[in-house]
């Protein structure tokens, strides 16, 4: 007999636990829709007031056997979970979200595709100094099947008296050796009031890794054609990176691309800490296409090669390596730019890992 009654009373006590389960996502619903009601005001998704006066609430009816605090504990969590899936569900109405759009963007560049099947190399000098120093990188770059060329012309540096670029007259130098060449252009762009006027000379806008966050910059770029192609921040979390790319899409510029330069952490060993994981991290939460930037985020010349195979090993969908013909005198990073035979070599066992086949049937 009494079996029997505990039998029935743990059947009472699961179907509670079903009429709890029904509610507690009931409730889940009720949440994500006051979660995307507050998106679409633009409002904080989180009001400390709001969740004082539930609990009140909840308390005043509150007729035990469970102690007041007991029941506070238990409703803390699940407004914590609740506020989660309203956190889960703004990440996934962003616009860049791989949850809004399944398919990769793909950014045409003239005859190459970013994000396509190959991945291809961004290369070129840090900064362009002259003519003859673009061009000479412009050739071994032509002759190597690689068709995008970099090149600071406008260059955001940590002193005041350190080389600034040669401003328009570089972005000038950079088109020149492009179109004689037949080459696509990336250069940076470090204020809003200069990205109508690099319009006229580049095929992509690069905005730098300090500039991450400069949210007019971004904007602005939101507002033009040309593609872009956004840095990480030195310290930008990967959730910042994405809202800033999402800052240029949402602004109505669909073409962006992202570059993993290295972030800055404890370790000295290398200029920054090459963040790896977060190339597969924005591949998955995002539908827009990714490189990794050797050069800046080891800083060392021994290191640019196996970085390179673990990009592309990860799915990046490109490479940015400096280059430079005589990077003892550079005017900025002379440390870490290859010379064109060091270049070549680079290619020739970056080819040689299989990882990478930018036009390999011309090369050859
Ligand atoms: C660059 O690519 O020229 C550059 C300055 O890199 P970053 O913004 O990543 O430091
Ligand atoms: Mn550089």
């Amino acid at each position: 007999m009494s079996n029997e009654k505990l039998e029935q009373l743990r059947g009472d006590l699961d179907n509670v636990n079903l009429e709890i389960l029904e509610l507690i996502n009931k409730r889940a619903g009720l949440v994500q829709e006051i979660g995307q009601l507050k998106l679409k005001q633009g409002v904080n998704r989180f009001d400390p007031e709001r969740e004082r006066q539930m609990l009140n609430l909840i308390l005043e009816n509150n007729e035990g056997p469970f102690e007041d605090s007991t029941i506070q504990h238990l409703f803390k969590q699940i407004f914590s979970a609740s506020l989660e899936l309203q956190k889960d569900d703004n990440r996934k109405a962003l616009l860049v979200s791989r949850k809004k759009k399944q398919e990769d963007t793909i950014v045409k560049l003239g005859p190459v595709e970013v994000g396509g099947s190959e991945p291809l190399l961004v290369a070129g000098p840090c900064s362009v100094e002259s003519y003859e120093q673009v061009r000479q990188v412009g050739e071994a770059l032509k002759a190597n099947g690689i068709t995008l060329l970099r090149g600071g012309a406008f260059k955001p540096r940590t002193s005041p008296y350190d080389f600034q670029g040669l401003g328009v007259e570089g972005l000038k130098i950079l088109r020149r050796v492009a179109d004689e060449l037949g080459l696509i252009v990336v250069s940076e762009i470090i204020t809003p009031a200069d990205i109508e006027m690099a319009e006229e000379y580049l095929d992509v806008i690069q905005i730098g890794a300090r500039n991450m966050q400069n949210f007019e910059l971004l904007k602005t770029a939101g507002r033009v054609k040309t593609p872009v192609l956004l840095k990480r921040g030195l310290s930008a979390t990967i959730e910042e990176f994405i809202h800033a790319a999402e800052y240029i899409v949402s602004g109505g510029n669909s073409q962006v691309m992202l570059c993993e330069r290295g972030i800055r952490t404890y370790e000295k060993a290398t200029r920054n800490t090459l963040d790896i994981s977060a190339v597969p991290i924005l591949k998955q939460e995002t539908h827009l296409p990714v490189f990794v930037d050797v050069t800046h985020s080891t800083g060392r010349r021994d290191l640019l090669l196996p970085t390179a195979k673990a990009a592309l090993a990860v799915g990046a969908d490109g490479v940015m390596v400096e280059v430079h013909p005589d990077p003892a005198v550079a005017l900025s990073d002379a440390k870490q730019q290859l010379d064109i035979p060091q270049f070549n070599e680079f290619l020739k066992n970056l080819r040689a890992s299989g990882l990478y086949r930018e036009n390999a049937a011309a090369v050859q």
